[in-house]
């Protein structure tokens, strides 16, 4: 079986949580949200290489947390300016041997195991493996005092993991950082690249605020999750 490689980017220091703890380290269920994302894709990928990317000035706690909870065997590195700088410090972290690499926010804590081995397993025929979701809110494109509704079923909200053919990432994160970049599948277009879409969930939501982290807490209260 190939080889294959994940890139946990938690490198942002996540001001929008109101807390002066960013929210990859904050208590989902029984362990760090940092922790269950790690854990669900070790479980689902055993042998895999896995490389968390945090905030430099936060790796003493982390060290401190795998401590006290437990964590599947992962790398940690330090993470750059933007998310772009993080992913390619992950890429670089990972051994030459990795056929495959999934990147994936680490804020996502509530991926299911289904989901990603949805993508990992589209990767094998595309090179390029990303999860969408549709759009529920009515979008309007703003341009000065005017603004125009855009037709919302051409449209698609993305998720990760997102899975690449490992030549094919590193070679498009060797590209200079362009402020376009919101996530993996555009610099890998940017390279050249074609993404493949497989579908998302809506669980699969980045925890970003207060609010999250309540409906998080009640989503893995229910029985099946
Ligand atoms: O908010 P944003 O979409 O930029 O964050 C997506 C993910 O990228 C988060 O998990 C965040 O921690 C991570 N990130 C990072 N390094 C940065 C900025 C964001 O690893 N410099």
């Amino acid at each position: 079986m190939a080889k294959r490689g994940i890139i946990i980017v938690a490198g942002g220091s996540g001001r929008r949580m109101q807390s002066s703890l960013p929210k990859q380290f904050m208590i989902l269920g029984n362990e760090p949200v940092v922790a269950r994302t790690i854990n669900t894709f070790a479980e689902v990928l055993p042998g895999a290489e896995i490389v968390v990317v945090l905030p430099a000035e936060h790796i003493e706690l982390w060290r401190s947390l795998v401590a006290r909870f437990d964590v599947a065997v992962h790398k940690c590195v330090a993470g750059g300016k933007e998310r772009f700088d993080s992913v390619k410090r992950g890429i670089e972290a990972l051994s030459s041997e990795v056929e495959f690499i999934a990147v994936h926010d680490g804020v996502r804590a509530l991926v299911s195991k289904k989901l990603i081995l949805r993508t990992v397993l589209a990767a094998d025929e595309h090179d390029a493996v990303i999860p969408v979701v549709n759009v529920t809110d009515s979008i309007r494109r703003v341009e000065g005092e005017e603004s125009f509704i855009v037709p919302r079923s051409e449209l698609r909200a993305v998720q990760t993991p997102q899975v690449f053919r490992a030549e094919l990432l590193r070679r498009a994160y060797a590209l200079p950082y362009d402020p376009r970049f919101t996530d993996d599948a555009s610099v890998v277009e940017m390279a050249g690249g074609r993404i493949a879409l497989v579908e998302g969930e809506r669980s699969n939501l980045k925890l970003t605020t207060p609010e999250d982290m309540a409906w998080a807490e009640w989503w893995l209260s229910q029985p099946n999750n």
